[in-house]
């Protein structure tokens, strides 16, 4: 990878992780909304089915929540991997990742075989 693409998968990466950052602000207040919506309520969910569903929200808020912040971190450990030069090496078979794999998802560390096998077992 020239400094050019260095440059290019920067500033993709960069464009992500604010995005990302973005998400997890927005869900974060979501999640308290429906906190606050929920201690509102007194009967226990199987009887209420306004809270039930205020906690099925909330489950699903906290899992986008927690999707969020995961790839932030990958984001976050790609800019490094970057910086260090291994950032189109496969983790797994240290063989090159293609610059179009990378283009769709900047956080990748596998090249696609490794990522298909690892999909398929
Ligand atoms: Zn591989």
């Amino acid at each position: 990878m020239d400094s050019v693409d260095a440059e290019r998968f920067q500033q993709l990466i960069d464009v992500r992780i604010a995005d990302t950052r973005a998400r997890i602000e927005a869900s974060g207040r979501r999640i308290d909304e429906l906190t606050k919506a929920r201690s509102g309520t007194t009967e226990d969910d199987e009887h209420d089915p306004e809270g039930s569903t205020i906690s099925q929200d909330r489950a699903l808020e906290v899992k986008l929540h927690e999707d969020a912040q995961r790839s932030l971190t990958d984001l976050q450990q790609a800019l490094t991997r970057l910086a260090d030069g291994t950032y189109d090496v496969c983790e797994h078979c240290g063989g090159p990742i293609s610059l179009e794999r990378l283009e769709v998802r900047p956080e990748t560390r596998l090249c696609i075989d490794c990522a298909s096998s690892r999909l398929r077992r």
